[in-house]
């Protein structure tokens, strides 16, 4: 298991970025998942990368998230093998899932988020790669 990559909220994928930009790091793509109502800029970095997530509009998981707390950290996402075993696991273990099923996530990957209330604070984000990715 590794961190598959580090969720940061922003109002804008340019603001978002510039602290990074001047440091060196350059947006290596950017995909929108329209089943997650969010933009993605992709920063690789080493094995992981940081996401910056745009809202493609108030109404959606970001948009909300801004409008109550504003920009910042916002998940942190583990790469896992078997999404659906995983989700079992915590299911078993009384964790909750924000999902039933796993949910199409950026580059074709199957993920799924913990509740906070779950996991003391932390968003936390399951990512399984498919051949899609
Ligand atoms: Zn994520």
């Amino acid at each position: 298991m590794k961190v598959d990559h580090i969720g940061i909220a922003v109002r804008s994928l340019k603001e978002g970025l510039e602290p990074y930009r001047v440091l060196g790091l350059e947006l290596a793509g950017t995909e929108e998942v329209p089943g997650q109502g969010v933009r993605v800029g992709f920063l690789p970095l080493g094995e992981t990368r940081l996401e910056l997530l745009e809202p493609m509009g108030e109404d959606s998981p970001i948009g909300r998230h801004l409008e109550r707390r504003g920009p910042g950290l916002h998940h942190i996402c583990l790469r896992v093998d078997d999404i659906r075993a995983s989700m079992s696991r915590l299911r078993e273990a009384g964790m909750r899932l924000l999902s039933d099923e796993p949910q199409a996530g950026a580059h074709g990957c199957l993920v799924c988020f913990v509740h906070p209330a779950s996991t003391g604070g932390v968003l936390l984000e399951l990512s399984q790669p498919t051949d899609e990715g």
